[in-house]
């Protein structure tokens, strides 16, 4: 949907409303790109799993679920169907600080969750780089952040409540298929109402900034996770040429910390960064505005807490208006030992369709042995692409297709692309990467025989 269509939507929406009856009033669920917006029927929030459990068993369509609203492709929401916000279910049930575990509703994000271990100096043990997510979405998508030697959340979940199609309330252990299937199933097998996660101890962390060739990187970061002592790595890559990576890591140390706070500041003003993220997308002298900027920030010695490293908020990415342009990411996993060629391949292709790429950043993660849909069958490093895209149809159809290229060299290298983007992929891409479809699809209908829980990713894909 363009932005006219979007606007008629919102104003046909509006003129309907009031002849609604309270409980049938439509909403537009908009996510984090700004670039659709898909009308829902009806849309609650609830605060418990009793009335989650009530939601699901008594609407008689499809419903769609929908956490933070990060996803980028409509992966929340579904054309008339009870949309369940889960954003109000943000208790902490228990905390049980000599286990080293906590049980949350599903709808808390992992800021509000870090509000409450950081007083025990206790940590989330993976999470994104980002706090601002839920933590049911998290599982839904089976995120994964910087997290050295850890993969993804599913290996930190004890356990799991699950509201099934017909509003029964199912109790997950990590040996159970429905389990599997939850971990990258999207919300397609029933509402996570409930997660019970392992924590780890909050500790200080010093960042150690260190550049490398592209070919040595692998090598490099292979010594540098034997080091006990590293918590957190990425590297990024940055244009035109995305060939020389910048390891940044974080070690645990006795130092004194450097930054007083414990956690990030929730009212911390983002402007600056703002005006230097546009400055660096659109100016033509942005990219070395840049370098200048970053060589300065990166020579200072810093120590933080692990809780404030861990808490970034995304508003510290938000442009002020998303009306002309957007902000979008994509990321590729790929086997270890394709890394070389991979990264090649793909700078070739951001700079032959001149994709206003800010940054990627490369991470990695062993092998994923647990979730159903997993997107790193093996050991993988992962390629996270940042850029920005005008909001034209124009535009649209450009990221389309370079998007299917850069899938393609993925395809190639034995590789696999994420699922909370943009659902630029052809079916037979998703195929090949996802080829666990078919027994997803199978445990869905076991579980879901009337499809009742849908979103345009499984609508597309499914
Ligand atoms: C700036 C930015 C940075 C990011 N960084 C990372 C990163 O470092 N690592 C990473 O792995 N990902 C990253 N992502 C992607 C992010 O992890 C996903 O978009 C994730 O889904 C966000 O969580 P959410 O709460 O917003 O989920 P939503 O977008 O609201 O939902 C995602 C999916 O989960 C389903 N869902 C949500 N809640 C529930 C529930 N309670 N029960 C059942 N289904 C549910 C939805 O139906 C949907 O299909 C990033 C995204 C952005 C925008």
């Amino acid at each position: 949907m363009d932005r006219r269509e979007f606007l008629q939507a919102a104003t046909t929406t509006a003129l309907l409303a009031p002849a609604l009856p309270a409980w049938g009033r439509r909403r537009s669920i908009v996510d984090y790109s700004g670039l659709d917006a898909v009308t829902v029927a009806d849309e609650r929030r609830p605060r418990s799993t009793a009335e989650v459990s009530a939601a699901v068993g008594d609407w008689p369509g499809a419903i769609s679920v929908g956490g933070g609203r990060f996803s980028m492709g409509g992966q929340i929401a579904y054309p008339e169907s009870l949309h369940l916000d889960m954003r109000q279910m943000s208790r902490v049930l228990s905390l049980d600080p000599e286990r080293r575990t906590v049980r949350v509703q599903a709808g808390i994000s992992w800021r509000d969750l870090q509000d409450a271990l950081d007083p025990h100096d206790l940590s989330v043990s993976i999470m994104q780089s980002f706090s601002n997510f839920t933590v049911g979405g998290s599982v839904s998508v089976n995120c994964h952040g910087r997290y050295v030697g850890r993969g993804p959340l599913v290996n930190s979940v004890r356990a799991l409540q699950l509201v099934g199609a017909d509003g029964s309330v199912l109790e997950l252990e990590p040996s159970s298929e429905v389990f599997r299937g939850v971990f990258g199933g999207y919300g397609g097998l029933g509402v996570v109402t409930e997660v019970e996660l392992d924590l780890e101890p909050n500790a200080r962390l010093r960042r150690v900034v260190e550049d490398v060739g592209l070919e040595t990187y692998p090598t490099r970061f292979r010594d540098l996770a034997q080091d006990h002592r590293v918590v957190l790595h990425n590297a990024d890559l940055r244009p035109p040429d995305f060939d020389a990576p910048r390891m940044i890591s974080w070690l645990a140390t006795n130092s004194p910390a450097t930054v007083q706070d414990r956690l990030i500041p929730r009212d911390r003003n983002y402007a600056r960064n703002q005006a230097a993220i546009w400055a660096v997308s659109e100016l033509p002298g942005g990219a070395r505005l840049r370098k200048a900027v970053e060589e300065r920030l990166l020579k200072e010695e810093v120590v933080v807490w692990r809780n404030y490293e861990a808490s970034l908020d995304t508003d510290s990415l938000e442009p002020t208006t998303r009306l002309f342009s957007t902000y979008l990411l994509q990321e590729y996993f790929i086997p270890v030992g394709n890394f070389l060629t991979f990264a090649r391949s793909m700078a070739g292709i951001l700079k032959r369709h001149n994709v206003n790429a800010l940054n990627v950043s490369i991470r990695h993660s062993p092998a994923d042995e647990r979730s159903l849909l997993s997107w790193a069958p093996t050991e993988v490093f992962a390629f996270v692409l940042y850029y920005k895209q005008r909001t034209t149809g124009r535009a649209k159809r450009h990221a389309e297709a370079w998007t299917r290229e850069l899938i393609d060299a993925a395809l190639n290298h034995g590789g696999r692309y994420y699922l909370p983007y943009r659902l630029h992929a052809t079916p037979s891409q998703f195929a090949r990467a996802y080829p666990e479809y078919a027994a997803f699809q199978q445990l869905k209908t076991r579980l879901d025989p009337q499809g009742k829980f849908r979103n345009m990713l499984w609508d597309k894909y499914l």
